[in-house]
């Protein structure tokens, strides 16, 4: 796992280093979609049930900068500040991730962040598949098992720019 920065770790709330962090991220990769994943801070047993039941997932890193660069299939980045330390679930997480070749990191300050995103944003942009058609997709899309036909089909797809 890489660790970034974690020698002088935010003095402040993550909640703090979040908003900032991501400020950074729509200014270093302006044309690139970047998300905040809400799923730290403390919930009760009941709500984290419910949220899990609708799909939410422990440890999945705080931001992930939705483009493929260099030999990666994206960017997970896991913040942490002062005092703060990767759960098991996190780890587990960020294993996978990394396996599925998307780059992941833990950053511990905005320094840090800044030299990763740098890096990040300097690689070349690839396209390891081209996106398809709509049309495309109704050819090549899913067949029903029982009657061969194209499922998408039975269910009414058609192109369209909505
Ligand atoms: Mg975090």
């Amino acid at each position: 796992m890489l660790h970034l920065g974690k020698e002088a770790p935010y003095p402040g709330k993550e909640y703090h280093m979040q908003k900032a962090a991501y400020r950074m991220c729509r200014f270093l990769l302006p044309d690139v979609l970047t998300w905040h994943t809400p799923n730290g801070g403390h919930r009760d047993s009941v709500e984290a049930k419910l949220l899990m039941a609708d799909g939410v997932v422990s440890g999945v890193p705080d931001l992930f900068v939705a483009s493929p660069r260099g030999r990666f299939a994206g960017l997970f980045i896991e913040l942490k500040v002062k005092g703060g330390a990767v759960s098991p679930d996190q780890a587990r997480m960020m294993d996978y991730l990394t396996n599925q070749c998307f780059a992941v990191a833990v950053v511990w300050n905005l320094d840090a962040l800044e030299t990763l995103l740098r890096w990040y944003a300097s690689l070349e942009t690839i396209r390891p598949l081209q996106p398809l058609s709509i049309d495309e997709i109704i050819e090549t899309g899913p067949r029903s098992p029982q009657t061969g036909k194209q499922s998408v089909l039975q269910l009414g797809a058609v192109a369209s720019n909505q």
